[in-house]
């Protein structure tokens, strides 16, 4: 069998669901653990690999905003948003929906216009120098309930930086119903965002139903138990609207019990638009070139079919156009070359 990861390491790719915080890698957590030292987070990059051993989803959640305190000042931000950025340029990813959480740094005492000119300035700088183009989810920290809401809207609509173009809803979905979150995604939508909340992974299908009924969503987040419901994967094939899928996240919180237990196989059957990501990637110990590894292994994939799937991202994206167009033919030269060597 073919070695696939060599073609993908150089896949041009596009990435739609992955954390900002969730994204900093053991050396960027090391300096900032180091530069703020009463946090509890350690300092050493091993230590810090066994820190980011989950348990379940809620200890997941508890290291997850540990590693939010860590994000204190706006200069804290830039270094941690350009740094992401040069990961993905080493992997060839051409272009990101990163999520970000605003409240998480707003309510810690950053100021909101020196957070939002932060982030803006590590976009422009990894256009420019790295040439990976980023553009903002801002999501509503489910957990943090209403007010968190009420903020991230209003922080969303008010501020509105120049790389936002979609509105969110992530932390845990148990005892956090999507419905109560209709007037924040409402106004959202109404400034024109775009909507796309995590549903269904930790819950059932009737949590994607809300999302897409309530929240209005585009997109899906996970949507792993959509699998349960035919009528629904129907609704998501004949609307295009794709599913976010993070196979190695589901399994590190133990939303999937084992990799060849993924219902990925299950979605792409039943002709739903399936993107790969990877959420918190070195938190879950993986990268997107991984998750495009486990993909290519769980759906019996070829070059063809890889490059089938990182064109399902650009699809679903919300690039512009003429953008979408640049990345899918960078796709299809790059396939060509690769297959004619
Ligand atoms: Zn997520």
């Amino acid at each position: 069998m073919t070695d696939l990861h060599p073609f993908i390491a150089g896949l041009p790719k596009a990435e739609l669901h992955v954390h900002h915080v969730g994204s900093a890698s053991p050396r960027i957590v090391s300096e900032l653990a180091a530069r703020h030292p009463d946090s509890k987070v350690p300092t050493d990059p091993e230590a810090l690999v066994d820190y980011f051993t989950f348990t379940d989803f809620a200890h997941f959640v508890e290291v997850y905003l540990s590693v939010v305190d860590l994000v204190r000042t706006p200069e804290d931000v830039r270094l941690l948003t350009f740094e992401i950025a040069r990961d993905m340029a080493r992997q060839n990813i051409r272009y990101a929906e990163l999520t970000i959480t605003p409240y998480s740094s707003t309510r810690r005492g950053i100021d909101e216009r020196a957070f939002m000119e932060a982030i803006e300035d590590a976009r422009k700088a990894a256009e420019a120098e790295l040439g990976v183009v980023l553009r903002w989810c801002f999501d509503i920290p489910g957990e943090a309930g209403l007010v968190a809401a009420e903020e991230t809207a209003r922080l969303a609509v008010d501020l509105r930086p120049e790389g936002l173009v979609s509105f969110g809803l992530g932390g845990p979905e148990i005892g956090v119903p999507r419905p109560q979150f209709k007037p924040y995604f409402d106004r959202a939508v109404a400034a024109g965002l775009h909507s796309v909340p995590h549903a269904g992974e930790t819950t059932g299908p009737q949590t994607i139903w809300d999302a897409l009924n309530d929240l209005r969503a585009e997109r899906i987040g996970h949507g792993t138990s959509a699998v349960r419901d035919p009528a629904l994967l129907a609704h998501l094939a004949e609307h295009r609207i794709a599913l976010e899928v993070c196979p190695t996240s589901n399994i590190a919180t133990r939303a999937v019990a084992r990799l060849d237990e993924h219902p990925i196989k299950e979605m792409v059957a039943a002709g739903v638009l399936v993107t790969i990501n990877s959420d918190d990637p070195p938190m879950f110990g993986t990268d997107l070139n991984n998750e495009y590894a486990v993909a290519a292994r769980l759906l019996e994939l070829d070059e063809h079919g890889l490059a089938s799937l990182a064109k399902n991202a650009v699809e679903a994206s919300f690039l512009d156009p003429a953008g979408k167009a640049r990345i899918a033919a960078e796709i299809d030269t790059y396939t060509d070359a690769w297959l004619a060597r």
